[in-house]
């Protein structure tokens, strides 16, 4: 019997195979997932996972008899090792070939290795799996040094959390500022002031040469000005990188991921690619991109969803984001350009404001919202349409609503 195979039963996957039975989709549905669960939602891994928050239920996407009810065959703990494009058939790790018409890839990402000499042999926790997690949990006592390489998104989630748990935590971070790849600079000095008024240690421009093993299993980093900072535990958070070595042996365009249309359909027309591991175009940003977040998981999951199926293909959404840190919300509508000059509206110091990022026509290309909702809302759609702001939106006073119109 053949029908739709999905490979990677997380976020995108997951909800891909909800998407396909909700648009109408009668035919057979395997979902094949490597980790030891049903699919589940990691940004709470880094928030209200370690920090004991939430329990597993709350991090299902879906109660454990969906799948079951809406007749998805879903299988954990079983890895897809082989595509044959040819046959139309997947084969899993032990052997069983399952045939398909319509192949959906959702694999996803993984945490990027540490290359530092020393790495191999001391260890330290990487956070991209409910198991990632639960170890990092678990090892996360108070009063307990902890240090953390690279200032991500993950990292300083981490960081925050750490604290909370009441944990001595170190950032390090190779660029001259924490977040330099992901943010603004003034978005950077904001969670680098909150991060340090609640007590953590930031090393910027930190290039660290090697990691060793200190007295009592104490892990040592060494950094290029031959300072060295001991810590009970190491968490490398360095970026991630696409899953897409399966695609790669099957012949699929591979750059940065797999490269896919804007009905997520790969460069073989039964087989779709969704989420993390996917290389994408968008609407009003020029070239290709790798997006890892939960909103272009779910995006791509209803395009694939719809192409199959023949359903209403979604509106094109802009990009988001978003990151909790402390009492923060930090929510970023669309993708930062480097040539944009940015506005600030509101005040930094108040913990509430938003950057805006305006091309050289004045037209809104991102907006990183600090607990500013509406600000956030409003940017989704003044970029979606092409708006040009002017320097009046500086004074939160000034309302955005009749840009919109
Ligand atoms: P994944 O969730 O990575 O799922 C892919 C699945 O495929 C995995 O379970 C993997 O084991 C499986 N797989 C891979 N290869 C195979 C194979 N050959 N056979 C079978 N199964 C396979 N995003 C936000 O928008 N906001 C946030 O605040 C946020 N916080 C995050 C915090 C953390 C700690 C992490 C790790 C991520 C966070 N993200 C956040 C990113 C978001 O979780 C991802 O973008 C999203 O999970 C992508 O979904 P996906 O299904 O594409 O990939």
């Amino acid at each position: 019997m053949s029908g739709i195979v999905i490979i990677g039963a997380g976020h995108a996957g997951g909800s891909a195979a909800g998407f396909l039975r909700q648009y109408g989709y009668t035919g057979h549905i395997t979902l094949i997932g490597a980790e030891p669960y049903l699919p589940y939602q990691r940004p709470p891994l880094s928030k209200a996972w370690l920090k004991g928050e939430a329990s597993l239920d709350d991090l299902y996407l879906r109660g454990d008899t969906f799948y079951t009810d809406q007749n998805i065959d879903a299988h954990v703990n079983t890895q897809a090792v082989s595509i044959d494009r040819i046959g139309k058939t997947v084969t899993l790790l032990g052997g069983i070939t399952l045939p398909y018409d319509h192949l959906i890839l959702a694999t996803g990402s993984k945490a990027r290795p540490f290359p530092a000499p020393g790495a191999d042999r001391v260890p330290h926790h990487l956070l991209r799996t409910l198991d990632d997690a639960e170890a990092l949990k678990n090892a996360l006592h108070p009063g307990h040094r902890i240090g953390l390489i690279g200032a991500g998104y993950v990292g300083l989630e981490v960081a925050a959390s750490a604290r909370h748990l009441g944990c001595e935590v170190t950032v390090f971070e190779r660029e001259s500022r924490i977040l330099a790849r992901v943010a603004s600079p003034a978005l950077s000095n904001f969670f680098t002031e909150m991060h340090m008024g609640r007590g953590v240690g930031i090393f910027t421009e930190a290039a660290i040469t090697e990691l060793s093993l200190g007295q009592g299993d104490k892990k040592v980093v060494h950094l290029a000005d031959g300072r060295t900072h001991e810590f009970d535990l190491l968490l490398v958070g360095i970026g991630a990188l696409a899953n897409d070595d399966l695609a790669q042996a099957a012949g699929l365009e591979c750059a940065n991921g797999i490269v896919v249309d804007a009905e997520a359909r790969a460069s073989d027309e039964h087989i779709f690619a969704i989420g993390d591991v996917t290389s994408r175009t968008l609407p009003v940003y020029e070239g290709r991109f790798r997006l890892e977040s939960v909103p272009n998981a779910l995006e791509q999951a209803k395009q694939a969803a719809a192409a199959i199926t023949g359903y209403k293909a979604p509106m094109v959404e802009t990009p988001w984001f978003w990151s909790d840190q402390y009492e923060f919300k930090l929510q970023i509508a669309g993708l930062l350009r480097p040539d944009c000059r940015t506005i600030v509206r509101g005040d930094p110091a108040g913990g509430a404001f938003s950057v805006f990022h305006l091309d050289g026509q004045n037209r809104l290309m991102t907006a990183e919202c600090i607990s500013k909702p509406a600000d956030f809302m409003a940017a989704k759609l003044l970029i979606a349409k092409g708006v040009a702001l002017d320097d009046a939106i500086a004074d939160p006073e000034v309302s955005l609503k009749p840009y919109l119109q």
